[in-house]
């Protein structure tokens, strides 16, 4: 069993340093192993050289662990990609897609209720590398034509978008794009790449923060990338490589234990959140019900072409209350937690005093709901009680 690096003859400081390896061939279950390593070996020096022209192999471990390998290829399944990455999160996938494909002087176009912080590299960080991020109306469809310009690099699509809800019409979207040989490429979170088939909508690009509905118990933080043909895989490989944006193999074992669960825990999720969603539609107080399913939420008829199911994740809009009133609903909640993101077990509530979409006179009356895997019965109950507080 002993390795040559445990001859007895070595001190017990060396002997303690050094691993005994056991055969991991003896040993074989379900779950993966947490392969940790900065350092991979090699046998010999000219494997190091061999290695280094396939890289496939494995040569260091900022570019993949055997835990982060296996997450990347079942996230590839999932969502039908030539070849799937990881990032540290849903941030650093929108991040690194904007790397891979724009260079100094481009010019990108991105949904109006894109991700909050998309919207902010682009005014912030990218500007300063002179690239032009332009918002669109996530409701253009094929008019996305018209602001396809030379430089146009890439086209983002958030469907639903962040906070509003708003669903796109992506493959009028990916049909302007594609004679014009600009790259699209989709927030695909909500979907979970379950929901949606990005690549079957003529995406390119889809990524997701796995943070959501892949983890789905909030104690971890991972993004995804997967593309569609192998020439963008390989500007991808590039740019990543480059990058240094490593996976820790804990955070992927969550990933895939959460993988177990998704159909079920999105189908719970699912039902649950309609039944939220009915009740809260009948009261009085409640003006617009942005969720997918319901008939007021923008592109509605969207996601009843393209989508397979709805989520966890919708926003109300309160018929005439104050300021004072909607922060006292929020505040009096006690099942729903106060927070960001989504895609859990717990129900989270978040308000925006100062948006301003739909319209700067909706923003601050709108309040977006998580239904986690409470029973039904006790959000609503919570939701009721709450309601109350804010009317008295
Ligand atoms: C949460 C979220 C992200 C960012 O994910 P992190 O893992 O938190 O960085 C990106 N896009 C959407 C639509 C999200 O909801």
């Amino acid at each position: 069993m002993a390795s040559d690096d445990h001859d007895p003859e070595y001190r017990p400081a060396t002997r303690a340093i050094h691993p005994i390896s056991l055969a991991s061939r003896d040993f074989e279950s379900l779950a993966t192993p947490i392969y940790r390593g900065s350092t991979v070996l090699f046998d010999k020096l000219a494997d190091v050289v061999d290695r280094r022209r396939n890289p496939e192999h494995y040569r260091y471990g900022l570019t993949g662990t055997p835990t982060a390998r296996e997450l990347a290829l079942r996230i590839a399944a999932l969502e039908g990609a030539h070849r799937s990455w990881l990032v540290p999160g849903g941030l650093a996938a929108i991040s690194a897609t904007y790397l891979a494909t724009c260079k100094a002087g481009s010019h990108v176009l991105l949904p109006a209720s894109a991700y909050p912080p998309n919207r902010e590299l682009g005014d912030g960080l990218l500007s300063r590398f002179g690239i032009e991020v332009e918002q669109y109306d996530p409701l253009i469809g094929a008019g996305i034509a018209a602001l396809i310009r030379p430089d146009t690099a890439l086209i983002w699509c958030e469907s639903p978008g962040s906070i509003t809800m708003e669903i796109q019409d992506v493959p009028s979207i990916a049909a302007a794009a594609k004679p014009r040989g600009v790259p699209v490429a989709l927030d695909n979170t909500y979907a979970a790449g379950v929901l949606f088939d990005a690549f079957a909508a003529g995406v390119d690009i889809s990524l997701q923060a796995l943070t959501k509905y892949v983890g789905g118990h909030s104690d971890m933080l991972l993004g995804s990338i997967s593309v569609r043909e192998p020439a963008m895989a390989r500007t991808f490989g590039t740019t990543l490589e480059q990058l240094g944006m490593g996976v820790s193999p804990d955070d992927c074992a969550l990933a895939l234990r959460g993988l177990a669960t998704l159909n079920i825990r999105l189908a719970a999720l699912e039902q649950s959140t309609l039944e939220v969603a009915h009740w809260l539609k009948q009261r009085p107080e409640v003006k617009n019900m942005l969720h997918p399913a319901f008939p007021d939420c923008p592109g509605h008829e969207h996601w009843k072409r393209d989508f397979t199911g709805s989520a966890s994740l919708f926003s109300i809009i309160f018929r005439d209350w104050s300021a004072a009133q909607v922060e006292r609903f929020v505040d009096s909640l006690r099942l729903f937690k106060i927070g960001y993101s989504w895609g859990g077990v717990v129900s989270l509530v978040m308000a925006y005093p100062h948006l301003v979409r739909p319209t700067p006179e909706h923003g601050p009356r709108l309040v977006r709901l998580n239904i986690g895997l409470e029973h039904p019965a006790d959000l609503i109950g919570d939701l009721e009680q709450a309601i109350m507080k804010a009317n008295s």
